[in-house]
């Protein structure tokens, strides 16, 4: 008797589980969708961003940004505003060559 107990506390211990992993699975899937979700609008953001900051400078924003990539920031829309490696940006450079735009070094 004492054995069926502990079989049958066992199997629904076993559904109890299987259940909870199902769940667990669901709520990952939904974390994983939410942060692709937030990366793209992270991403759109930036890209909001970059296109306010050339046209609240009006005329010479292009310039503006121009002058604020060769002091090292991005001014690419993935990267917008954060600090550059001295390297370049390949996004950077074709984003200013876009608006005939060529930096010097
Ligand atoms: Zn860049």
């Amino acid at each position: 008797m004492s054995s069926n107990f502990a079989d049958s506390q066992g199997g629904t211990l076993a559904v109890a589980l299987a259940e909870l992993e199902g769940r667990l699975g669901e709520v990952l899937k939904e974390v994983r969708r939410l942060r692709a979700l937030a990366r793209a609008l992270e991403e759109e953001n930036q890209r909001l961003r970059t296109i306010m900051f050339a046209e609240q400078a009006g005329e010479g924003g292009y310039q503006q940004l121009l002058r604020f990539y060769e002091d090292g920031f991005h001014v690419c829309p993935p990267h917008f505003a954060r600090v550059r490696d001295s390297d370049g940006c390949l996004f950077c450079l074709s984003f200013l060559e876009k608006k005939g735009l060529h930096p010097h070094g």
